[in-house]
């Protein structure tokens, strides 16, 4: 491994530093802990658009965040984010198609017929 140097001060610093011993400044992101890991995942499933910026982050390797790790994390984020995003949709179709039927049945007993003889 070569080793780093600071991009702030130009120290040559041991490859494996996350903040410099020279002016303090952070030169790595120091790994995803696992309570970090559990609240992106949650941010996925809650709040959709948060998980995918995470997930966005985290892939690009945005803001020096270089841990391997964050890579799968921010694949698992947007992963998590899709999967709900679609379980929403569906459950809103679900529901839309349930309305629908009962207003169906509805207008069937108000006018003896449905919406379908309405031509709608
Ligand atoms: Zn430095």
């Amino acid at each position: 491994m070569e080793p780093l140097i600071c991009p702030y001060c130009h120290t040559t610093l041991p490859y494996n530093s996350y903040f410099c011993f020279n002016c303090g400044k952070k030169v790595h992101e120091p790994p995803i802990s696992v309570w970090t890991e559990l609240k992106i995942y949650v941010y996925s499933i809650l709040l959709p658009p948060i998980g995918l910026w995470y997930g966005y982050r985290y892939l690009t390797g945005k803001d020096s965040i270089k841990d391997p790790a964050g890579k799968r994390v921010g694949l698992v984020a947007i992963i998590l984010t899709v999967v709900v995003c679609i379980a929403l949709v569906w459950q809103v179709l679900l529901i839309v198609k349930m309305f629908t039927e009962a207003l169906n049945t509805a207008m069937g007993q108000m006018n003896g017929g449905s919406l379908d003889s309405l031509g709608l």
